[in-house]
Parts: C-alpha cells; structure tokens; sequence
C-alpha cells in the first residue's frame, strides 16, 4: 500500500525571519497548492497545476477549496497541570499561584487523574492546531509520565518536564535538591529522545528553588547534550524584587540561572518582560530563548513584552500560550493578544511575523527547525488546515481579503478553534472538525 497522500489548497508557510530578510522573502505562498506527504514526511510543496502531473493515478489528493494550509502551530510555553484552572479571577503572578495554582497541581501525585488531563490537554492543543508544545509537569514524576505516555498516542513531537521545587511552596508540592534531580536524571533516561518526545529541566523559578537545587539542575543540563531547559523569568515586578532578595549577589534575575550554569541554546525562559541590557546581551551570548505569552502577560496584569528588543538583540523567541495564566489554547488568538501588545507600543506585529513566531521562530526557539517549523521538503509533516467558511464573520471577511496576509491577519484577529479544520502530526489526522 501506498503511504503517499497529497492535500491540495492555499499553502503558507515561513522560510526565514521577516526581521532578517523583510517580509516578502520570509515566506512562500501558493494560492492553488500541493502539499505532497510520504508516510511522515513532506515530500514536495508548490503549485497544484505543476505538482499534480508527478502523481500516480491512485495518489489520494484531499482538496480543500477554502482551506488554507499552514505548518502546525508551536507552544513554546504551557501548563498541561493548569488546564481547569483557566479563566481564574482576580490576582496577580505571587498570589495567583498561592491561590489557584498549587492546589490544583497537589492532584497530580494521583497518575489517574494526570493522565484524564494529560489527553484532555493533548486534545485542546490539536483543537486549536498546535503540534508541538514546551510543557510544565508537576512536581510529581507520574505527571510526566502521564504526559508522554499520553503523547505517544497521537505520534507528537512534544517536551515536559518534572518541576523543581524545594522551597516556597506547600510541603505537598516541593521535592529535594536530591530527589528533584535524582528523578529529573530518571525520566530522562526513560523518555528524552524516545520517539518525538524530549525533556526539559524544569526548576519553576528562582523563588522556588535552593540554590542547591539550582546547582543540581545546572549539573544535570551540563550532564546531556541536548535535554531542554525551561523555567520563567522576570514576568512580575513584585517577582523580580523577591528575586534580588533570595539570591543577593545575583546582578539581576537572569543572573540567578547564570550562576548556576542555567543558560543554553536548549533554555526557554518564559515573559523576560522586565529585562536590563545586560540580561537581553546575556540571553543572545548564550542562545537561550524566550516564551513571549501575550495573553497571560495581560491576564494576570504583568506587562508588556519589548518584543524589538528582544530582535535588537538577536534572541530567539517564539509564542507561548502559558495556560492557566494564558486565556487560550489558540495560537490565533494569542497572535491576536500579541498584536495588541506591540501595539501599545507604538509598534506593529506583521501578519508574517506572526506566523513566523507561531511556527519557524517557534521551532528556531526550540532547536527543531530541521525538523518542523515549516513545509520543506524532508521536515515532518506537521500542518493544519484552516478553513477560510469556519464562521459567517470569518467567511464574509475573507472573502473581501486582498492577498494572503491580509487573510493571515484576519485569521489571527477573528480565527480560533472553529477555524481549524484538521490537525496533522507526522502525516496522520490527529484533529477534524
Ligand atoms: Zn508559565
């Protein structure tokens, strides 16, 4: 049997940064295209009219007249433990967690009740047309075990970790310098690398750990060559002050992972919204990365992003919904929430460099672009399907859409979940509406 398929609509996707080479040359687009897919892999892109030759007879071809096919979307910050506790009222990043976060996240010491969230979660990511995502687990390893057992369901290229935690946090919540790294090292052995998974160390944050512990985490990344390291950073002014409490001769907040040997091209610091120029420098000299999180900076009342900085400086960033303080699972709606927040400051966020962001910068973030991020031929077949009818509103909009950035940005300020016809991974349908 055959493992060639082709699906056939408009086609978009990003070959470079807009910030590196302007926006016409950051991507490719096919108003009438192909995509070709050979078992997990993209095989070929371009032209229907010039594609459809090379085909054999019994090559099924899916066409999808108002679809729009763009790679699958990439989180490079959630939650997965968060996600009944989204939309909750009222407080900010330190009470926030106090209040609704800890409690919720003291139940995944039960695997059962980890693995029910685990594929709930799994299944609003592929809802909303996201493929890959940079996952927090909870404290307990059975959280993590959860998630990628339940990942490995669906084939997903997919990273978590077990959160470090010995201090500031209720006793049913925080581990051990030892036992912290002793189960980290433990669950990488078994999942980092297995199939599309990988790991991430995943100490919360400074407040949250010793300095023992961070010590451990330092070691343990030093210890591999390519397991992740994810963690926040100077998302809260209050957070911030603490910081330079706990760690006195720390320079700043950065520092703190610095000295423990914390930055690398595989560290994902989530916000950085409140960074001085030697922590932007830092992140660049390092390669680490940041999770830009618009709608949880908004929620939870943090702050602004300096997204240009952040280009300024030449630092990797891509897009992290951050459920439960995130208010959405959507990639396109928390496009949308971005948007706004450059434009606060005085800025704008090109439709491009949205999409770049949600998928290639994603990937680039993540050290993945090889792999997905976009449709070259040889990457995996990661791609969704958006459908231009999802709504009326959609539907008639669209239809007065002068080119395909025009409807990219359309599809950002009014798309979310319903505009997702069909989620791909690795070449199999992991989501149809
Ligand atoms: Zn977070």
């Amino acid at each position: 049997m055959s493992q060639r398929k082709a699906w056939r609509a408009a086609i978009v996707h990003c070959i470079a940064d807009p910030k590196d080479v302007g926006v016409e040359n950051a991507y490719e687009y096919f108003a009438d295209g192909l995509l070709i897919v050979d078992g997990d892999k993209i095989s070929a892109i371009g032209h229907a009219k010039d594609l459809l030759p090379s085909l054999s007879t019994d090559t099924l071809v899916e066409h999808h007249p108002d679809g729009v096919i763009t790679p699958g979307f990439i989180d490079t910050h959630i939650h997965y433990p968060q996600t009944d506790m989204i939309g909750s009222y009222g407080e900010q990043l330190l009470t926030w967690l106090n209040t609704y976060t800890f409690p919720e996240e003291g139940k995944f010491h039960d695997k059962t009740h980890a693995r029910d969230v685990a594929d709930r979660f799994l299944q609003e990511l592929l809802r909303n047309g996201t493929t890959t995502a940079l996952v927090f687990g909870t404290v307990h390893k059975v959280s993590v075990e959860a998630f990628f057992e339940a990942s490995e369901v669906h084939n997903l290229r997919m990273i978590c970790g077990k959160v470090m935690m010995d201090r500031n946090a209720p006793d049913f919540l925080t581990d051990t310098p030892e036992t912290s790294y002793q189960e980290s090292k433990e669950l990488i052995d078994t999942w980092h690398n297995k199939g599309r998974l990988h790991y991430a160390i995943t100490p919360r944050f400074a407040p949250t750990s010793s300095d023992e512990q961070l010590k451990l985490a330092g070691k343990l990344l030093n210890e591999y060559d390519d397991v992740y390291m994810h963690t926040h950073l100077s998302e809260n002014k209050d957070e911030c002050a603490w910081v330079q409490d706990l760690f006195p001769a720390s320079k700043n907040y950065l520092d703190v992972y610095d000295q423990h040997k914390l930055l690398s091209e595989r560290s994902v610091f989530a916000h950085g919204i409140h960074l001085c120029d030697s922590e932007y420098h830092r992140l660049h000299e390092t390669g680490s990365a940041i999770a830009f999180c618009p709608t949880s900076n908004l929620f939870i009342g943090s702050g602004l992003f300096k997204l240009s900085k952040a280009e300024e400086h030449k630092i990797n960033v891509g897009m992290g919904t951050d459920v439960g303080g995130g208010t959405s699972f959507s990639m396109l709606q928390t496009l949308n929430e971005a948007y706004k927040v450059i434009q606060l400051q005085n800025e704008n966020l090109s439709p491009i460099k949205s999409l770049y962001l949600a998928t290639l910068g994603g990937a680039k973030a993540l050290r993945l672009d090889d792999k997905i991020g976009n449709l070259a031929v040889g990457t995996e077949a990661d791609f969704v399907i958006l459908d231009k009818k999802a709504t009326p509103l959609l539907s008639s909009r669209l239809a007065l859409s002068k080119g395909i950035e025009e409807s990219l940005f359309v599809f950002m300020t009014l798309g979310d979940d319903r505009a997702i016809k069909a989620t791909y991974s690795a070449g199999q349908c992991v989501h149809q509406r």
